[in-house]
């Protein structure tokens, strides 16, 4: 986002939508009028400034998305749709449908690292930091979330490099894996958390069992994990849509 000198009357009203705090009163000149200034560095495009409609002069003006700055906009406004995966937004529609896609099989975990949130973000370097922690233990990197189109080596976790450096609002890393294989993937998140310049949090999806008890909160306390359960529980209203996803 950029605001147009030419327009801007420097009244601050767009400072209050900017969800990176990256907007700042400048002086036009020494001694001049007040003007505001988009840190460009770290402004993720997310639009939520010009989609406020505040701005009185219509300063406030998004340029075009070139490429590897188009990956801000794609991660950070829910309004754009990847073009990989056609699906809005930072993760997957599967992630938030997967009782009736049946994604999760009894017997496996999703287990994701979410990194970023509004006033942070996060460098796409931070994602490359976990793709790189996970990918020696040859984790399944679900192919639809969209950050895993921008790897250049599944087999290292490297991304592409002129991605590095990009700031997005947050970003998921996705995985499947059988759940006895989830206390070493978390071992290895516990590893990387330290070099993780942003927050950073875990989730991790499974489905109830039979017996109605849920695996991977027994695993959880196996390994005298802390754990908030408060997370998005899908209870099935939907119709599932797979063969044979009942089992
Ligand atoms: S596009 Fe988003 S991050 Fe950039 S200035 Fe506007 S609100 Fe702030
Ligand atoms: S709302 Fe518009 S005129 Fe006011 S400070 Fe922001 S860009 Fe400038």
């Amino acid at each position: 986002m950029r605001i147009n000198p030419g327009k801007c009357i420097g009244c601050g009203q767009c400072r209050v939508f900017c969800t990176m705090g990256c907007i700042a009163f400048v002086r036009k000149e020494k001694g001049g009028q007040v003007q505001c200034r988009v840190d460009e560095d770290e402004c993720v495009d997310c639009e939520v400034c010009l989609r406020a409609k505040a701005c009185p002069t219509d300063a406030l003006e998004q340029p075009p998305a070139v490429w590897p700055r188009s990956v801000r906009g794609t991660f950070s406004n829910p309004l754009v749709t990847h073009k990989e995966t056609k699906v809005p937004g930072r993760g997957t529609e599967e992630i938030k449908t997967n009782d009736v896609t049946n994604r999760y099989k009894h017997g496996y975990v999703g287990i994701s690292a979410e990194l970023g949130r509004p006033v942070l973000g996060a460098r796409l370097r931070d994602a490359e930091r976990v793709f790189m922690a996970l990918a020696p233990l040859a984790v399944e990197f679900e192919k639809q979330n969209p950050l895993t189109s921008l790897l250049a080596d599944p087999a290292t976790g490297k991304l592409k490099e002129d991605v590095l450096d990009e700031k997005v609002l947050s970003c998921i890393v996705e995985t499947v894996a059988p759940i006895e294989r989830a206390a070493e993937i978390l071992d290895a998140l516990d590893k990387v958390a330290g070099e993780i310049e942003s927050v950073f949090s875990v989730d991790i999806i499974s489905r109830v069992a039979d017996d109605l008890s849920v695996p991977a909160l027994e695993m959880l306390k196996r390994g005298k994990r802390p754990y908030a359960p408060n997370g998005k529980i899908n209870i099935g209203l939907g119709r599932l849509f797979i063969k044979g996803a009942g089992c």
